[in-house]
């Protein structure tokens, strides 16, 4: 199917989901995961008006942007970033989803020349395969980050469990919204912490309705077949 006719699917749900959740579809950012497809796709994705594209690989990452010239694409690093690629991927990128530790903080904080949007990547399900800060450890690590001032915490981001189980990914979604308001309380400067990266191909419509601002879509807008 071409992006065209998936994106308007997609917008549909969206737009229901909204409707379901009580909130505005303006507020849901669509990232396009070009990851699993080719730069002709993701071009097809660009054109289609998708703005934000999402990588997991710095090679994917820079493979897309060599073959997209359009400057109003903005990018997204979703993958887990090894702390010795940091130097070659963030004058690359818009937005970081996968901060989750303080080692790659400081890399990037050495590194960066502009303050980098990250979001914090928390393991809210508990499942060791998972990347991200546990839940306990959460706090102290956004005010550890206080004073690294090329970093701004945007947001929390996370994944769901790979399961048939709606109601489990649902409380898991909720909890991320949960910290993020209980963040947001405290005013921090370096971390407004206004937005929620939640969401992929298989459970999108519910993190819309427990309110990400941001979803991460690959296989069911772009494709998953190169
Ligand atoms: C691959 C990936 C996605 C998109 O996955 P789909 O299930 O194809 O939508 C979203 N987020 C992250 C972190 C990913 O690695």
């Amino acid at each position: 199917m071409t992006v065209v006719n998936q994106l308007k699917n997609v917008q549909k749900n969206i737009k229901q989901a909204c409707e379901a959740g009580e909130r505005s579809a303006k507020n849901v950012n669509i990232i396009a995961v070009t990851k699993y497809v080719t730069e002709a796709r993701a071009e097809e994705a660009v054109k289609a008006g998708l703005t934000h594209l999402g990588e997991n690989r710095k090679e994917g990452l820079l493979q897309k942007q060599a073959a997209i010239s359009d400057s109003r694409v903005l990018w997204h690093f979703i993958g887990s970033l090894q702390t010795r690629k940091v130097k070659d991927v963030i004058s690359h990128i818009d937005y970081l989803h996968s901060l989750d530790r303080l080692t790659l903080a400081k890399e990037i904080n050495k590194r960066a020349d502009v303050p980098l949007k990250c979001f914090v990547q928390v393991n809210i399900s508990g499942e060791s395969s998972k990347h991200g800060i546990g839940e306990d450890e959460l706090m102290a690590f956004i005010k550890a980050l206080k004073d690294f001032s090329n970093i701004s915490i945007v947001g929390l981001m996370t994944m769901a469990p790979h399961t048939e189980d709606q109601e489990l990914i649902r409380r898991i979604f909720r909890r991320l919204k949960n910290w993020q308001e209980h963040i947001m309380e405290h005013g921090f400067e370096h971390a407004p912490c206004t937005e929620l990266s939640m969401g992929m191909s298989n459970d999108y419509q519910i993190a819309v309705q427990e309110g990400a601002t941001f979803v991460r879509i690959g296989s069911a807008l772009v494709g998953n077949d190169g």
